[in-house]
């Protein structure tokens, strides 16, 4: 039912195709006379001098509000957010993690973000200049339309775009100096990132990808790994050298490096390196994981290197494809060693587990792995070499974890035996 017309503000422009939360937000706000912080504080009083980012931290309370004022519907604003791309582009958001792929725009406390960006080519032949939600995309570096690089940061001063933050009416303007960002150009990119943001883009909405020799997977999981890869050329001890081995068999990689400083923090990057780094990732995760296990074993990288420095678990075609290709030098363990290695652990009173057999050997192989027993019963709950499994919600884990626990057990114990029973299998492992 629309509320009655008496509820509405005067100004009530309509979301265009496409925009952000945050640019109609400020466009209402103009409607209205109004600055887009004190539209803020007029739905939320007390609520921070300045808005944070609207694309991300809209609740419901906030968009039925706006919603209710302005005759839109709630659930087309929803889509303006970030919250559109829950289980694609991120599994969830609990407003506390760092989003792989959609960083910060504006100010956190006192940290410069630079997660907003747009193409002014575009803002300049629009009737009405507004920003495009895919904007906040990081793996989007260059407008499509105009082959330029996205600005994401006013060339005038160098401050991040903050549509929330700005003053002036009728544009998008950088909010520190007042430039109108129809006055600039992107530059042109250095390699011609566009068939890969096309692939990622549709890798979103299509929600899953086809991952080399682990089939297909969420894009959320794809997209992770693809941000881990893109960390690890972007600012990783072996940074360099990947770029070179990938440059070595792409040309279009083989750029001067003033294009590619080395950071640490993805979100610094300016879209010329991100077009270049998310480029050289997106190549190394093509037929996965050869092609990565590759590059990393040219270049010396051990598991170590490329587990440190991320947080959060690993998605399982990561942490498997790292686990089996790239921690100790693999041992050439046939079955008949596997099985006199249990033979020796079990007279000196031990249970033949995998970690034991690993230590025994000296390294770990697959065949290991398939040979090894269950860990003891009285193993810590919860903390088996893998519990990673893309796609099984949080509550059935933690449920998991905690029946284990209450039975004594490994998670991994707990489940085999559980599995074992529904599919009416042999009560123990029998090699
Ligand atoms: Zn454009
Ligand atoms: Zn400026």
């Amino acid at each position: 039912m629309l509320p009655i017309a008496n509820d509405f503000w005067p100004g009530r422009p309509a979301l265009l195709e496409g925009e952000s939360f945050s640019s109609w937000f400020a466009r209402v706000a103009a409607a209205n006379g109004l600055r887009p912080a004190e539209l803020y504080r007029i739905l939320q009083p007390g609520g921070d001098r300045n808005p944070r980012d609207l694309d991300r931290y809209s609740d419901i309370h906030l968009l039925g509000m706006m919603s209710e004022r302005t005759g839109m519907s709630a659930a087309a604003l929803e889509q303006s957010t970030f919250a559109r791309w829950v289980g694609m582009a991120f599994e969830r958001d609990d407003g506390l993690v760092k989003l792989d792929w959609l960083p910060p725009a504006g100010r956190e406390k006192a940290k410069r973000c630079f997660g907003q960006q747009l193409c002014p080519l575009c803002l300049a032949e629009d009737a009405v200049p507004y920003l495009r939600l895919e904007w906040r995309l990081s793996f989007i570096t260059v407008c499509p339309k105009h082959q330029r690089l996205l600005l994401d940061r006013c060339p005038a001063c160098n401050e991040p775009f903050s549509v929330l933050r700005q003053d002036r009416h009728g544009g998008i303007f950088c909010w520190s100096c007042g430039a109108d960002a129809r006055g600039f150009v992107g530059d042109a990119p250095p390699v011609d990132p566009v068939p890969v943001q096309d692939d990622l883009l549709n890798t979103l909405s299509q929600g899953w990808r086809g991952l080399g020799s682990y089939g297909p997977v969420y894009s959320f999981t794809a997209l992770r790994i693809l941000a881990i890869i893109t960390r690890l050329i972007a600012g990783g001890r072996h940074a360099y050298a990947l770029r070179e081995w990938i440059a070595n068999r792409e040309p279009r990689f083989a750029l001067p490096p003033e294009n590619l400083p080395r950071v640490r923090d993805g979100a610094l990057l300016t879209s010329r390196a991100r077009s270049v780094l998310v480029g050289m990732a997106h190549y190394l995760l093509e037929d996965w994981p050869h092609r990565f296990v590759a590059a990393s074993q040219y270049v010396g990288m051990s598991s170590r290197d490329v587990r440190k420095r991320v947080d959060g678990a690993y998605p399982f075609a990561y942490a498997d494809a790292v686990e089996w290709n790239l921690t100790e030098p693999l041992i050439g363990s046939t079955r008949d060693e596997v099985l006199a290695a249990k033979e020796v652990l079990r007279k000196r009173g031990h249970s033949a587990t995998y970690q034991k057999l690993k230590d025994l050997r000296g390294g770990k192989s697959r065949t290991m792995g398939e040979l090894a027993d269950p860990a003891s019963e009285g193993a810590a709950w919860g903390q088996g070499r893998y519990w990673k499994l893309d796609g099984v919600s949080a509550e059935v884990k933690e449920a998991a974890r905690l029946a284990a626990h209450r039975s004594g057990e490994s998670v991994a114990v707990w489940l085999d035996r559980l599995v074992r029973k529904e599919l009416n299998m042999p009560s123990t492992r029998v090699f």
